[in-house]
């Protein structure tokens, strides 16, 4: 099966900002922060979503919104068809059971006075009535699927190293056997060695039951293991979709480009030649009009600043979605070449005023 499982469309979450004493007197326009604003974008049955973009870019946000942590404020969420943006009471706890979260932190997301049976056992019970008998049972069952001992249901978190704990928020989010799971950092607090067992883990339980991922991270090397597709985030719209294999060996846009250019290198003559992009990052209070990579794009031109740019598949790559005026230009620069000079194109402000950069800042990978 390949359809969507979730369907996004044009799905916004703003946060109004509270006024200040100052704004109020002046009546000054009320400023909202758009930290979703419009996206649309799927996750297929059975597959891995990797959702990618620096700290802010609303990848986080989106996440929750899906999960309904979030009230959307404009826009859909399909999920196998039915729109469930705005479920209240007991049709919404009914969803719940079909999707699962796993936090960044293990330590903040597990409380330190249950023990692993109650712990594992919450989502059980917020569905329905179980003895605790009967909920040990079925806690002694989920563990060893996620590598822990049945015999470990009546420790506490602390007595877990940082990967068992982040065994346990995976256990706790399979107990209810659900078809999605927001695996929001999930290796984030991690050490490297406890990453790739939990990484191996994830796509061992997605074989075994066949959920899909939505995985929210800033590392990309963790997402090009796991995902299948993969989403790039900016200022809270998508940039760049399409499978992993396109959008990470053969990116489009240049903010992806720049993403990737900007990843940890071994050999320092290499890391000194890392492309950065220039200029301020732009906020997510009242974003201008156009692109919202304008600001920090090496090619933008009026167009960009006026127009914003729609997603679009290019001739001859019809999975690969990108949001940008000058993708087929761009898209032809090898992402080898990034780690020089970014190379500018005809019409770009610094092909005609050379390279003179009024700041920096590398971006985050
Ligand atoms: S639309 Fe313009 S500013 Fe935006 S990424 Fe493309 S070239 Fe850069």
């Amino acid at each position: 099966m390949t359809e969507a499982l979730v369907e996004t469309i044009d799905l916004e979450k703003h946060f109004p900002l509270t006024p200040s004493l100052s704004d109020t007197l002046a009546r000054r326009e009320k400023r909202v922060i758009h930290a979703v604003d419009g996206v649309s974008l799927q996750v297929r049955h059975g597959e891995t979503l990797g959702l990618i973009g620096e700290s802010g870019s609303g990848k986080t946000t989106l996440g929750w919104v899906i999960a309904r942590l979030h009230e959307p404020t404009r826009g859909r969420i399909l999920f196998s068809g039915k729109d469930i943006a705005h479920l209240e009471g007991r049709e919404l706890l009914a969803w719940r059971r079909q999707v699962q979260v796993v936090f960044q932190d293990p330590i903040g997301s597990l409380d330190p006075r249950m023990r692993v049976w109650q712990i594992v056992g919450e989502p059980l019970l917020a569905q329905g009535k179980l003895s605790r008998a009967e909920l040990r049972a079925k806690v002694s069952e989920v563990l060893p699927t996620v590598g822990l001992p049945a015999g470990s249901i009546d420790l506490y978190p602390h007595e877990f190293s940082g990967g068992g704990r982040q065994r346990l928020s995976l256990a706790r989010a399979l107990s209810l056997r659900p078809k999605l799971i927001v695996l929001d950092e999930p290796t984030s607090a991690l050490d490297v060695a406890v990453q790739a067992q939990i990484l191996n883990r994830l796509v061992d339980l997605q074989s075994r039951f066949g959920f899909s991922y939505l995985m929210i991270s800033h590392n990309v090397a963790a997402v090009r293991f796991v995902a299948d597709r993969v989403a790039v985030m900016y200022l809270g719209k998508i940039a760049e979709a399409g499978p992993v294999r396109g959008v990470l060996e053969r990116p489009l846009h240049p903010y992806t480009k720049a993403l990737l250019a900007a990843l940890p290198v071994p050999d320092a003559r290499r890391r000194a030649m890392r492309y950065r992009v220039s200029g301020e990052v732009p906020t997510l209070i009242n974003p201008p009009p156009g692109c919202r990579f304008a600001g920090r794009c090496p090619f933008v031109i009026d167009r960009c600043r006026e127009e914003e740019p729609l997603l679009r598949v290019l001739p001859g790559i019809p999975d690969q979605w990108v949001a940008c005026h000058r993708a087929e230009e761009v898209g032809e620069i090898p992402p080898e070449e990034l780690l020089g000079e970014m190379p500018t194109l005809p019409g770009s402000p610094r092909s005609e005023s050379g390279n003179s950069r009024p700041s920096e800042s590398t971006v985050a990978g």
